[in-house]
């Protein structure tokens, strides 16, 4: 059961509710480069993309914004703002449509109402996001050190804080690298509001550990239906950031998008195709398919013995014998198929299958 959150729009995409849980990345070029940071931007648009942010550092950079947004841009920004609340009114300014913001390090009260007041008057969300580095030293004293329990307490009075003037359009985000920690801060913050709550571990590391150590933390998470959006921090390509999120959500069956799921056996001494070079050239060829929001299980299997009764639940697939593969679909064979022709059989079929009632 997904925890129920309050909703919240931004610019079009929204998160919490009963929304589908979105996937989204950040640029990491400067953003005074205006020109590098919309070529990441629709780079990411067209990997799927759901909510892009870009670092602001200072207020010439917000222009940024606009500027995206007259390139053509089309998914959600967000400005993500340290310390100078003047950053953050400049982007509501030039067209972000959510800020992130860390309350704490933005100083006075004041400040951080003349950026709810801007957010309340454009219908921008704001963001909440914590992290063990950024702890107030009152709960830093309190708990001694960042454990989860002051990780959620500061996010919660952030929000309380942002409550108080008014402002309820709330995201939090509590991350940590410590996946842990992550997964406890988060349960506590799920556990004592309604606020939607994007999921990340942080600096994460490459590709390969990074999808690994979120994917136990978002998964431990999003079983449990906690998780309205999230972000897969990578040291890689931020496009390689939007294939691990939709991997995870794929992975927990909260990707409601559609799309070719393949299932494929580890291979064995019964193997006499190339299995590892098939599903790689098959996987590259569905990756971006649009299959009209359907949902296909495809199986790649290593032999006829054991293959067509493992994937019995894909919709089809392949089983490989010596130099052919053996068409099944659900589980019942169908015919023979030579090596070089599995892959087109299984596009074929998969064209079929997205273009059948
Ligand atoms: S499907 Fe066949 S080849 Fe693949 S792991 Fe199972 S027994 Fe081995």
């Amino acid at each position: 059961m997904r925890r129920i959150t309050r909703a919240v729009n931004v610019g079009g995409v929204i998160i919490g509710g009963n929304a589908p849980i979105s996937v989204q990345s950040m640029t990491n070029v400067l953003a005074a480069d205006f020109e590098g940071t919309v070529r990441q931007l629709k780079a990411l648009e067209a990997a799927g993309c759901s909510i892009a942010r870009i670092a602001v550092p200072d207020t010439d950079s917000a222009r940024v914004f606009t500027y995206a947004k007259e390139q053509g841009v089309t998914v959600p920004l967000v400005a993500d703002i340290h310390f100078d609340y003047k950053i953050a009114l400049e982007a509501v300014r030039c067209g972000a449509s959510k800020i992130r913001i860390n309350p704490g390090n933005i100083g006075e009260a004041w400040k951080v109402r003349e950026v709810a007041d801007a957010c309340k008057a454009e219908g921008l969300p704001i963001r909440i996001g914590v992290n063990g580095g950024s702890l107030e030293k009152s709960l830093l004293e309190k708990y001694g050190s960042p454990t989860a329990e002051a990780i959620a307490e500061s996010a919660l009075t952030q929000a309380e804080a942002l409550e108080n003037v008014g402002f309820s359009d709330i995201v939090i985000s509590i991350k940590s690298s410590d996946v842990n920690k992550m997964i406890a801060a988060c349960e506590a913050v799920a556990a004592a509001s309604d606020y939607p709550i994007h999921l990340g571990v942080t600096e994460a590391g490459d590709a390969y550990s990074g999808l690994v150590k979120n994917a136990a933390g978002m998964g431990a998470l999003l079983t449990r239906g906690i998780g309205d959006t999230l972000r897969v921090s990578l040291t890689a390509d931020p496009v390689e950031e939007i294939r691990a999120g939709r991997e995870i959500l794929k992975a927990v069956g909260r990707w409601e998008h559609g799309g070719v799921n393949i299932i494929s056996c580890p291979t064995c001494g019964r193997t006499k195709v190339g299995i590892i070079d098939l599903v790689a050239e098959l996987k590259a060829a569905v990756e971006n398919i649009d299959t009209k929001g359907k949902s296909i299980n495809v199986a790649v299997m290593g032999c006829v013995v054991n293959g067509p009764g493992e994937a019995r639940e894909a919709d089809f697939g392949i089983a490989g014998g010596d130099g052919f593969g053996v068409l099944f679909r659900r589980g019942v064979p169908e015919g023979r198929v030579e090596e070089n022709m599995i892959v087109p059989t299984l596009l074929e079929n998969i064209k079929e299958f997205i273009e059948k009632d």
